[in-house]
């Protein structure tokens, strides 16, 4: 508790690296997928008018004893136990419902939204078609999915994953490069990956406003964007000189707390209705 917001601890964090802690939350995630509790945030994407186009869909445990756990507490482990793939396939299933009721409105149906992929998931060799099910079965409009993958998960089979990519591209699917700049940066991967958009890292978001050097980092990932025919949106976006210097830098997409946090559908659509006035 002493650690702060969102943190939470099962037990004693000394208990953390034992088997059974590591026994107790597995089983306690396999309770969570039967009984549906892992849902999704979601956390608004703007332009630089202020319209709402997008959506990042943030994981979240809807713990009955502990309350909301952020991912951080929970993907780690259900990464080691393998539990990732039915919780993946969950979210997904999720993320496809809600775009299909998005689209039944006429305030919400232009968003897309935005899925994180770890690289667990996409070294799956069924995961284009869990995918496709998931579209089918909710009738989803593709276009409207976009999965942000992370430079970390490209340095294994890459060839793989493009294949991958182009499969879920020709359905309408877009890509997005998240945490761009932290990861094993290596611009060939730019080169060969069929993206649609990058993601500025937070980090160098967070002091671009008062640190030449962020601010030139910053800067050239929204030029380096540009000359690729890129889409460039910066993560964590906290203040008002923040978004300005993004502005001046040309980098027309935001997203962070100055705007909102991740939040449940029922908000992000009242949101979504309030921007349009
Ligand atoms: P990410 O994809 O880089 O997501 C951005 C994180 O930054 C989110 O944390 C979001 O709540 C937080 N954030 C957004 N705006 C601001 C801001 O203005 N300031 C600050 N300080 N933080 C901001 P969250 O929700 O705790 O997610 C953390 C990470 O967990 C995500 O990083 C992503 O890597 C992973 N994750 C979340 N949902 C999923 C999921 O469904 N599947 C997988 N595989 N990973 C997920
Ligand atoms: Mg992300
Ligand atoms: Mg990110
Ligand atoms: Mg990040």
């Amino acid at each position: 508790k002493a650690k702060g917001r969102n943190r939470i601890c099962f037990f004693d964090p000394q208990m953390q690296s034992t088997v059974s802690y590591h026994a107790k939350i597995e089983s306690d995630i396999r309770i969570g997928l039967r009984q549906q509790q892992f849902v999704f945030h979601y956390q608004p994407q703007l332009s630089d008018e202020r319209r709402v186009i997008g959506a990042e869909a943030l994981a979240r445990w809807q713990h009955p004893k502990h309350g909301l756990i952020p991912p951080k507490d929970f993907i780690p482990y259900a990464e080691s136990s393998g539990l990732i793939l039915s919780l993946s396939d969950q979210l997904i299933d999720t993320a496809c419902r809600q775009v299909s009721i998005w689209s039944e409105n006429p305030a919400t149906a232009h968003i897309v939204l935005a899925l994180n992929v770890s690289s667990k998931q996409l070294r799956q060799p069924d995961f284009v078609q869990v995918m496709k099910q998931a579209i089918q079965r909710h009738g989803t409009d593709p276009t409207k999915l976009k999965l942000e993958i992370t430079e970390s998960l490209l340095v294994e089979n890459i060839d793989d994953t493009i294949g991958k990519m182009k499969e879920l591209k020709a359905l309408g699917v877009s890509f997005s490069l998240d945490d761009f700049g932290t990861g094993y940066s290596s611009l060939s991967y730019l080169k060969r990956l069929p993206l649609d958009q990058i993601k500025i890292d937070q980090s160098f978001i967070k002091d671009a406003a008062i640190n030449e050097k962020d601010a030139a980092i910053a800067r050239t990932i929204v030029a380096l964007g540009e000359n690729l025919g890129l889409d460039v949106i910066a993560e964590g976006v906290e203040t008002v000189a923040q978004q300005e210097f993004l502005q001046d830098s040309n980098c027309r997409l935001y997203q962070g707390y100055l705007f909102s946090h991740a939040i449940p559908a029922d908000e992000f659509e009242r949101f979504v209705t309030q921007m349009l006035h």
